[in-house]
């Protein structure tokens, strides 16, 4: 198959998903996870029409943008050591894998010193999963009220990941109760925090996530196949 073929098929997967739970396919956003390929590939599929590109490695990321540049929308969805975000801050549009507010602040920092403004998502692991980085749902409203009062970083929304082969039943628990965790935080009206995004759904799993209201899927194997 040809990416741009299974471009095709994921969105208009993305469409009848939407469609089903009474959304429209324009507030679910592809993101095409890039990190298995290289930039021939991430730029076919970005040629494909697919704007957003996820890559869940800095230096792979580095490797990206030093020859694609800013041109399309670069989404860091891995989790991130506080040393490595010096190199991202200000590059990536968007970071997903936020999970500690120690992190937040070592962003917040970057992102003063270069006078800009860093969009990211709060990482939360829903699932009690001990392999996956992510704050506990406990966590959510101090770490939320912690972070709405640093300076450089724009909390955008909330991101999770299911657990791999546990079904529909089980992902949709999942990815239902961030979507009531971030309607929870939404309520609390912290200053400059928006729960506009939901970064859930993976090639597995993104139809069970825009039915629970995702606004990003993060897609690597269905489209790179
Ligand atoms: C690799 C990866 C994806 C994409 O996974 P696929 O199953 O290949 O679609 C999504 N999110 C994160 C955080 C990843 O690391």
């Amino acid at each position: 198959m040809s990416i741009a073929s299974n471009v095709e098929t994921t969105q208009n997967r993305i469409a009848k998903a939407a469609l089903s739970a009474g959304r429209k396919p324009e507030d679910v956003t592809l993101v095409a996870v890039t990190k298995t390929v290289g930039v021939p590939q991430a730029q076919e599929v970005y040629s494909a029409g697919v704007h957003h590109l996820g890559e869940n490695r800095v230096q792979v990321f580095l490797d990206k943008y030093a020859e694609m540049g800013d041109v399309p929308h670069w989404h860091l969805i891995g989790h991130l050591q506080t040393n490595k975000v010096k190199y991202i801050v200000g590059k990536v549009g968007l970071i997903h894998s936020v999970d500690t507010l120690h992190l937040a602040e070592e962003i917040s920092k970057k992102a003063l010193s270069l006078g800009v403004c860093q969009n990211i998502l709060m990482q939360f692991n829903i699932s009690g999963e001990e392999s996956k980085s992510g704050a506990t749902a406990d966590e959510a409203k101090r770490l939320l009220e912690a972070v709405s009062e640093l300076k450089g970083v724009s909390v955008q929304g909330l991101m999770t990941m299911a657990p791999i082969g546990v079904g529909t039943d089980e992902n949709r628990r999942i990815f239902a109760a961030l979507k009531t965790l971030s309607e929870k935080i939404d309520a609390e009206k912290f200053a400059g925090v928006s729960m506009k995004q939901l970064s859930m759904g993976m090639s597995g799993d993104f139809e069970d996530a825009i039915k629970e209201g995702a606004t990003l899927v993060r897609v690597g194997t269905a489209l790179f196949k």
